[in-house]
């Protein structure tokens, strides 16, 4: 069946933009953030059974034990990724889940490349982006994200959607100057950390308190 991409009742434009609203309350200002997650309908990107939920600001299972993380933090994430920069340029995602954040961020550059260790997950993502027009170039990676894609870096925006316990050293090396990676930090307490490259150094920033699934290494199927 050929996804609903404009939405009924709870999945509609007009709960959509409700959950703009929302999010501007919440404190998020930058409108290429807003218009972004006003671009992208993110019932498309969960089970038919939560579709209806799409546009609240919760987390949602997407299976496999993951969730698709909440609009807001989302749209918190790009928005420090964003923060005195007007582009995302090249950017890696580690952790695709169900595509939704990937298809965000793909509005928001034309450089992108998402990894997934699981492939059941990754399948997913791949059906749901496909099934959007302007969601084509984001690349996606069955691949362990914690080690970054070294081949392909340096990146100038890094964005990971599980945490761990340390900052990567691995993903902060494959910033490129000035690149900034955001991520959830901690075990039973976790923030999020802003780590940005300048020519000397890498300047960390903890912020808000969060909760997310952890970064696991290795594959599954
Ligand atoms: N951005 C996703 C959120 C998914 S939740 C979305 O919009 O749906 C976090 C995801 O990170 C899960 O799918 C989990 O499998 C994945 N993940 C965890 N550790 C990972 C790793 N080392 N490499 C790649 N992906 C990982």
């Amino acid at each position: 069946m050929k996804a609903n991409l404009t939405g009924v009742g709870m999945t509609s434009l007009r709960t959509r933009a409700r959950m703009i609203e929302r999010l501007r309350q919440q404190g998020i200002r930058n409108e290429s953030v807003l218009t972004a997650m006003n671009d992208v309908p993110r019932h498309v990107f969960v089970a038919e059974a939560l579709a209806h939920r799409a546009y609240e600001d919760t987390p949602l299972p997407i299976g496999c034990k993951q969730t698709i993380s909440s609009p807001y933090i989302v749209a918190r994430m790009i928005d420090i990724l964003l923060e005195g920069r007007s582009s995302l340029g090249r950017t890696l995602e580690v952790g695709a889940g169900c595509g939704y954040q990937a298809a965000v961020l793909g509005r928001l550059t034309r450089e992108i490349y998402s990894v997934e260790r699981i492939a059941r997950l990754l399948e997913k993502a791949r059906t749901n982006l496909a099934a959007l027009p302007d969601s084509r170039h984001v690349r996606l990676r069955h691949a362990d994200g914690s080690l970054g894609l070294p081949a392909l870096a340096p990146f100038d925006s890094i964005i990971a959607a599980a945490a761990t316990a340390n900052i990567p050293q691995s993903l902060c090396d494959q910033l490129a100057p000035d690149g900034i990676l955001v991520l959830p930090v901690g075990d039973s307490e976790q923030y999020l950390y802003k780590i940005r490259r300048t020519a000397q150094k890498f300047v960390e920033e903890k912020l808000d308190a969060v909760r997310f699934v952890p970064l696991l290494t290795g594959l599954e199927k």
